[in-house]
């Protein structure tokens, strides 16, 4: 056999080996529904993006996600803080309708008794039901007694932080400061693999990368079947901590460093994908459960050009980078209409078939036309409840403020952020609403009520018929 022959043959086989692991693989992945995978971070804000505009934070693979997907310009959380923003992801409606938000203690805590009820049907039980594999990964804040857990709300998989990374401190006194850094030990809180605990403390040091291992093995375990993963990143919420492969690599210090370490994840997470041939049918999305800390300074992130933070109710709270990814479907482009992550439930319902239950009320609307760049939704609302009231409401383009109120654990107003107007603690009702036109003013800066009497009427209406029909739940975050 000659040279030319032997390269020859060689590629023949070569090509033959590969139309046969091809083959097999096309024949053991029979079921063609997409597959799922929501990346959601902690307290990342607005502006914690390169693509979405920090000038230096590095996010390569956030951004080349966003090129080929969509990149979300006003998306908004279900609320400003973890425990009620997380309902209404999973389940599609306000956290209200549930009982997973209060205005007093606004989110779960370690000594509490209560979590999501059993009767909420979240995104993880509806594709369970219809024969999806389903892993939820990160941090939960739904419960952490076991029948609130991931298992009892329609995931065969659990590895993560049952609550937030701050809390479990082993000395109550002992606060937070900026230049801590590595004493996990001072938290201690649980690392659980389903519904045992395998680690206390969790050494939160490398967590990211943990939890980026773990969904890379479940992408691997799972890709012969459809599969739903729910990664729930407990970075970048204070006492932040990344992996020593990124520590200071970011010309935007600590805080750099744990969001560039996210990027890498969201990186290992989409090569995984290609790597097992499930790219193209993959629908990733990544968003945050609320806007930037901004208590913590330099370690709470930024909302970018957008007013306020975590736990209010102007924009910096509830408006959230987002990134929609799914190669086969996805018209490509920046969408600007408005949504929210009540809506994924409908949408994830719609474009897997899964009947969307009938019996009860759901906040979300379907934006699949958006995705596939063939329509609108029909969203054109947004509530902004701090714990179970309503505060503000958009209607379009305006948003009006009945109620305004410091944000989430500042004593004192930020100078720079907040206008004087918030520099107290108690909630402040407004005879005439603020009314902003959050599409010429984002950073909600320039008050037009004066302008819009009618406008604020027509929002007033809509919020007041909303809050006649919210039925009166027990409050989960009050039990103790
Ligand atoms: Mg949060």
């Amino acid at each position: 056999m000659d040279n030319y022959t032997k390269i020859l043959t060689g590629a023949f086989c070569f090509a033959a080996l590969g139309c046969t692991t091809d083959a097999n693989r096309e024949k053991q992945r029979t079921d063609d529904r997409p597959n799922i995978i929501i990346i959601f971070t902690d307290d990342q804000g607005y502006g914690d993006v390169g693509i979405f505009g920090h000038p230096t934070i590095s996010t390569p693979h956030l951004d080349q996600m966003a090129i080929e997907g969509q990149k979300w310009t006003s998306f908004y959380t279900a609320a400003s803080v973890s425990t009620p923003s997380r309902t209404g992801l999973l389940t599609g409606r306000l956290p209200v309708r549930s009982g997973m938000c209060s205005d007093g203690r606004r989110v779960l805590f370690p000594d509490s008794k209560g979590g999501l009820p059993q009767s909420e049907i979240t995104i993880a039980t509806a594709l369970k039901n219809v024969g999806y594999r389903t892993a939820a990964i990160g941090k939960w804040h739904l419960g952490h007694l076991p029948e609130f857990l991931p298992a009892s709300h329609g995931f065969e998989s659990y590895y993560g932080i049952p609550y937030s990374n701050d809390m479990d401190k082993v000395d109550p006194a002992d606060h937070f400061t900026l230049a801590e850094e590595e004493r996990f030990e001072a938290y201690n809180v649980p690392l659980m693999r389903d519904t045992e605990i395998i680690e206390r403390p969790a050494d939160q040091r490398n967590i990211t990368r943990r939890y980026t291992e773990e969904a890379v093995a479940k992408i691997r375990e799972y890709s012969n079947e459809p599969f739903f993963i729910y990664l729930a990143h407990s970075m970048p919420h204070i006492p932040l901590f990344r992996d020593e492969a990124f520590k200071n690599v970011s010309l935007a210090g600590f805080y750099g460093d744990v969001i560039e370490e996210i990027d890498w994840s969201v990186g290992q997470i989409l090569k995984a994908l290609k790597e097992e041939r499930v790219d193209q049918n993959t629908l990733v999305v990544f968003t945050s459960d609320n806007g930037p800390w901004h208590t913590f300074r330099t370690h709470g992130g930024t909302a970018g050009l957008l007013r306020g933070a975590k736990g209010g109710t102007f924009e910096g709270g509830f408006r959230v980078p987002a990134i929609f990814w799914w190669p086969a479907k996805i018209k490509s482009g920046v969408v600007r209409d408005m949504a929210t992550t009540m809506d994924l439930m409908p949408t994830i319902c719609q474009i897997t078939g899964t009947p969307l239950p009938d019996d009860r009320v759901y906040d979300g609307y379907d934006l699949t036309p958006l995705i596939t760049g063939t329509g609108k939704s029909e969203r054109d609302y947004v509530l902004y409840y701090r714990g179970q009231q309503v505060y503000a409401a958009r209607k379009g383009n305006f948003k009006a403020h009945f109620i305004t109120q410091n944000e989430y654990g500042t004593q004192t107003a930020h100078p720079i952020t907040n206008p004087p107007v918030e520099l107290h603690n108690a909630p402040t009702y407004h005879d005439v609403p603020l009314l902003y036109n959050v599409s010429i003013d984002p950073s909600e800066k320039f008050n037009v009520a004066d302008e819009h009497p009618e406008v604020i009427e027509e929002i007033r209406r809509m919020v007041e018929e909303h809050v006649a029909g919210v039925v009166p739940v027990t409050n989960q975050l009050e039990i103790r």
